[in-house]
């Protein structure tokens, strides 16, 4: 799987520093009561920004974004 970098906020470096992006699809997007609580609050946050058509495009994909400094992971969906 192809993968690139994006600099992002790193809430535990306290830095924008600079995360490896994969693509991840989609198998069971509601999987448990626990996932799609937590994929909801996500939902809802990104679609508070002016993100739709992307998020919209990649609908069957979360977003791993995994800073390079601390391995910390970032989930968008
Ligand atoms: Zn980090």
């Amino acid at each position: 799987m192809s993968h690139q970098t994006e600099t992002h906020y790193c809430s535990a470096c306290d830095a924008d520093t600079s995360h490896v992006l994969v693509l991840v699809r989609k198998e069971s997007p509601y999987k448990s009561a626990e996932n799609r609580k937590t994929k909801e609050f996500l939902a809802g946050l990104f679609k508070g920004m002016a993100v739709g058509p992307f998020i919209a495009s990649m609908d069957e994909f979360e977003r791993h974004l995994i800073c390079e400094k601390c391995g910390n992971k970032i989930i968008e969906d």
